[in-house]
């Protein structure tokens, strides 16, 4: 999941088997960190996130004795995400996919299109991804397959239709609900610039 930050799904792929090839999560820890960079180059960030895996990696075998993490499946949400948020390099959407993907509970991972998508429409008002997490929680049900859906189609439709410039508001399906559009029409500035 680190590995996937500001990465394409492609590029994520490559980078988690290259790191892989270095041995167990025991042989992770004690390689290298630039060797752990090396590996995870086609990731972006490659300098910040090695040392932030290896850290991570570090403090769940020395908490857990494993790097078993089901007893995510059984906590309150609540102790699993923070729990989570306490390793570190971890934060909200990190911790939220993890979760979410692969321990279906229900948390809702705010990426930057789903941020993105959300505030346009007018789902939230302006704030950053951190509270956007909370406010957007408020308003959905606790229901994963709904969330996990909903945060693959937000995260499809910013990336294809509501892009950061120039949104393709004229195709959007959403544009007779987007706050957005009835104000600016099919001008919409680029998200951040209004
Ligand atoms: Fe984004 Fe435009 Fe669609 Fe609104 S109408 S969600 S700004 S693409």
């Amino acid at each position: 999941t680190i590995l996937s930050q500001r990465t394409t799904q492609q590029d994520e792929e490559l980078a988690y088997q290259e790191l892989r090839q270095l041995g167990d999560w025991d042989a992770i820890i004690a390689a290298p960190t630039e060797a752990v960079a090396h590996a995870i180059r086609r990731s972006n960030y490659p300098e910040s996130k090695a040392p932030r895996i290896q850290a991570t990696l570090r403090a769940i075998r020395d908490e857990r004795g494993s790097y078993d993490l089901d007893f995510l499946a059984e906590l309150p949400v609540k102790d699993a995400l923070k729990w989570l948020t306490a390793l570190p390099g971890v934060g909200i959407k990190t911790a939220s996919l993890v979760l979410l993907f692969n321990y279906a509970r229900p948390v809702f991972p705010v990426d930057t299109h789903v941020h993105r998508v959300t505030t346009r429409v007018g789902v939230i008002g302006r704030m950053g991804e951190q509270a956007a997490h909370r406010a957007l929680l408020q308003l959905l049900p606790p229901d994963p397959p709904f969330l996990f859906e909903l945060h693959l189609n937000l995260l499809r439709h910013g990336q294809k239709v509501c892009t950061w410039v120039r949104p393709k508001c004229p195709v959007c399906v959403l544009r007779a609900r987007c706050d957005a559009h009835a104000i600016y029409g099919n001008n919409v500035p680029s998200f951040g610039e209004k």
